[in-house]
């Protein structure tokens, strides 16, 4: 069964994107990065980390604005304040999580939009009505680009997106209907999942719950998509697995391993993003 490895992909869209820093740097327009941290979540130290090097692989500036672990909803509205009026600053990441208590939703909504390379804020998600917006949600774009490199075409494909969030669910579900697929958008409330999922020919997990689609559920041949991304103790060793039984392996036509699937996928899409919002804003 043949799997959608995400290195590959990712490469192809570094390369471009190197390209187009290296363009924009020889106008002298070389696109800064800010990454906004509240909190003090481990794993997003990690995480930033390997952002930053992997930022300065590509050509890219990259600072991380850290607004301590006490920081409230103002103080990290401030800080984007100054960053959305830095003319220096091309691109903004707000990095999640957020201490409790401050809305995720609110804070995105402060993003100058065109700095928002993330794809998160509610003008870049309207976009998504129209046709391709500038600034796509990383995710929701990476999906798409692992279903291209199936050769499949998407027009006609009966498509199920089991999750509805606002930066992955709907906004996939949009792009897939924007490209002729008939999509039927699955959640908490949905009533019989398998009977949705038996006849589609691609199915999209975006749910964040290990294990719920199993090879009996899914028709033989069929694409599946696993944004998912769920922590799990196997033989004593903490890893990472996605919302699909691996068993699927067995009856899918195509798949996306995790991790090594649609992730370094998303990642590169954001420095394509970054490469955009720089272009867009020294016109
Ligand atoms: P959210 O928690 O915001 O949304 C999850 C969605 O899944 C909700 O719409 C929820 O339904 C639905 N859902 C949850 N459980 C079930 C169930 N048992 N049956 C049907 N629907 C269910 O998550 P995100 O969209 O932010 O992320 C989804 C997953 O993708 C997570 O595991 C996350 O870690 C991962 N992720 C991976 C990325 C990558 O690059 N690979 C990037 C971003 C996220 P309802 O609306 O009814 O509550």
């Amino acid at each position: 069964m043949p799997l959608i490895r995400g290195a590959p992909l990712a490469a192809a869209i570094e390369e471009e994107v190197r390209r187009g820093v290296e363009a924009l740097t020889a106008k002298g327009l070389r696109p800064r990065l800010v990454a906004v941290k509240a909190g003090d979540d481990p794993a997003s130290e990690l995480y930033l980390k390997r952002q930053a090097k992997s930022a300065e692989r590509l050509g890219l500036r990259y600072d991380v604005e850290d607004c301590q672990a006490h920081a409230g909803v103002s103080d990290v509205l401030a800080t984007l304040a100054r960053l959305n009026a830095a003319q220096d600053v091309t691109g903004i990441i707000v990095q999640l999580p957020l201490p409790a208590g401050i809305d995720v939703a609110t804070v995105q909504r402060h993003l100058d939009p065109r700095k928002d390379v993330e794809g998160v804020h509610p003008a870049n998600l309207g976009e998504l009505l129209d046709a391709n917006p500038a600034l796509p949600p990383c995710t929701a774009a990476a999906i798409v680009e692992c279903q291209r490199a199936t050769g499949i075409p998407v027009a006609g494909l009966d498509a199920v997106v089991i999750g509805r969030s606002r930066i992955v669910g709907r906004p996939v579900a949009l792009m897939l209907t924007a490209r002729d697929a008939t999509v039927t958008v699955c959640h908490r409330g949905t009533r019989d999942l398998a009977a949705h999922t038996a006849r589609a020919d691609l199915v999209v997990l975006a749910a964040g719950k290990a294990g719920m689609l199993t090879p009996a559920m899914v028709k033989p041949g069929c694409t599946v998509i696993d944004v998912g991304i769920n922590e799990v103790e196997r033989d004593g060793k903490r890893g990472i697995t996605g919302d699909a039984d691996p068993a699927i392996a067995d009856v899918a036509g195509w798949f996306t391993p995790t991790p090594g699937g649609v992730g370094p996928v998303t990642v590169a899409l954001l420095w394509r993003n970054a490469v955009a919002a720089a272009r867009m804003q020294t016109g």
